[in-house]
């Protein structure tokens, strides 16, 4: 018996009981692509650090460094009250410097459920402040996730976020995501964005268009299954909601700094999102901190000249986090890791592309450093619990790879990775796949 994994057992709380397996991995190191558990075995990063965020690779001195000295010089002191600290201050300005013109305020949280928190509650006060106190409902998706508190849960589209724990937040209605692989069972048509923005439209008139704050959506859907929308939706989307005085809300936890081959994707998809949040790959996951960006006059309607919000973390913009972020921004550009993902997604889509012809692959989704393999039965039949046997598969092959609540499991590698890893992954999930039997 190892006694930290018998320990971990009986000590922690582990809510999920994702995978096949009931086993647990009790990882303690990490360099690059490759970490290590407590029975000393050695695997094979393509996870990001199990959950989409380590995108400067493990054991980055850099960070490693800003860190140490951080805690020495000064490791916390609050980020309101009327303080700051140096470190928040250039972060926010670095990171007003990557967002588009004329969004030059951020707040900085603990996390990513922390941001979208944030992002519900001011797109609701920026239209009380504008005297429109009506307009609360948020419009999310189905299938997205944003979090696990109760706000962010309630917009999350995973029902299992929301049975058994409500009432959940109030005036939250969900959509369709774009998903073209299913686009004849889910909507019965081939034209997604077509279909979705009828619907769009048609749940917004069924509210009421005065009584709608904003809707939160992912560029690129992450845990719903690498869901890349067509051109065109995220513009005719945008165009819709200002149509309306509807705030939109960039959900970019998982995309932003490099994951999917940007520092920031939305405005690159024609979201011109009114709030960005972000977290994960801020810090490369090295510490604990999360970024909302908000367009000017969303700031200074909420939080400017005499206007007050009551709203903070002891956490919010916590030095030591700001420090680490810092360093993790100029390792993502010294190295050029953000243009590095499309050289990941080349890599990719030539190793990954055996698969298509795989009799239980019903689709290969590849955006940046990060790729999504559908697993089916037969003609669009989808199987979360083959995706689940996958990933337990790949982890005995010691390769962790991401297994989300769907049908498709997912790589999501630190942007580091190299050549070999990504053709010795792409190997070992070919073999996995060819032997499942439905
Ligand atoms: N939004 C998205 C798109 C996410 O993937 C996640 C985390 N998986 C969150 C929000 C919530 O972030 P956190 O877990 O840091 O609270």
């Amino acid at each position: 018996a190892i006694p930290l994994e018998d320990m971990d057992r009986r000590h922690l709380l582990h809510p999920h009981q994702w995978g096949a397996s009931p086993e647990r991995t009790v990882m303690v190191s990490g360099r690059g692509c490759t970490v290590r558990d407590v029975r000393d075995r050695e695997f094979l990063d393509v996870s990001g650090a199990g959950n989409w965020a380590c995108q400067v690779g493990h054991g980055r001195a850099e960070l490693v460094e800003a860190g140490a000295r951080q805690l020495g010089e000064l490791a916390y002191f609050s980020g309101f009250f009327g303080f700051s600290s140096d470190k928040a201050v250039e972060l926010a300005a670095r990171l007003a410097g990557l967002a588009p013109d004329g969004m030059d305020r951020v707040f900085f949280t603990s996390g990513g459920s922390e941001g979208v928190e944030t992002a519900l509650k001011v797109a609701r006060l920026f239209h009380h402040r504008r005297g429109e106190p009506d307009r609360t409902w948020i419009i999310s998706r189905t299938m997205a996730y944003h979090g696990a508190t109760y706000g962010s849960g309630t917009a999350t589209g995973f029902p299992p976020m929301q049975e058994g724990v409500g009432p959940n937040l109030p005036h939250v209605v969900k959509v369709s995501p774009p998903y073209p692989y299913r686009a004849q069972e889910m909507y019965g048509s081939a034209d997604v964005t077509g279909y979705l923005l009828q619907e769009l439209e048609e749940t917004i008139q069924r509210i009421g268009p005065q009584r709608i704050a904003a809707m939160i959506g992912e560029p690129v859907m992450g845990g719903g299954g690498i869901l890349v929308p067509p051109d065109d939706y995220w513009p005719r989307v945008r165009e819709l909601l200002s149509r309306h005085g509807i705030l939109l809300i960039a959900d970019e936890v998982v995309t932003a700094f490099g994951r999917v081959g940007s520092w920031l994707d939305s405005p690159a998809r024609g979201m011109a999102p009114d709030m960005i949040v972000t977290a994960k790959g801020l810090t490369s996951g090295y510490a604990p901190l999360g970024a909302v960006l908000f367009r000017d006059e969303i700031a200074e309607t909420v939080a400017g000249g005499d206007a007050y919000f009551f709203h903070g973390h002891t956490y919010s913009a916590h030095p030591t986090a700001c420090a680490v972020a810092l360093a993790n921004v100029g390792v993502l550009e010294k190295d050029g890791l953000i243009e590095r993902a499309h050289v990941v997604a080349d890599w990719f889509r030539e190793d990954l592309a055996g698969l298509t012809g795989l009799p239980m692959v019903g689709d290969v989704r590849i955006a940046g450093a990060t790729a999504g393999i559908e697993i089916v039965t037969g003609p669009q039949d989808a199987t979360p619990v083959m995706a689940g046997a996958v990933t337990a598969e790949m982890r005995h092959r010691h390769a962790v790879i991401l297994r989300e609540y769907g049908p498709t499991v997912v790589l999501s590698p630190p942007l580091v990775i190299e050549r070999d890893e990504v053709r010795r992954t792409a190997a070992a999930l070919t073999d996995v796949i060819e032997r499942l039997r439905p």
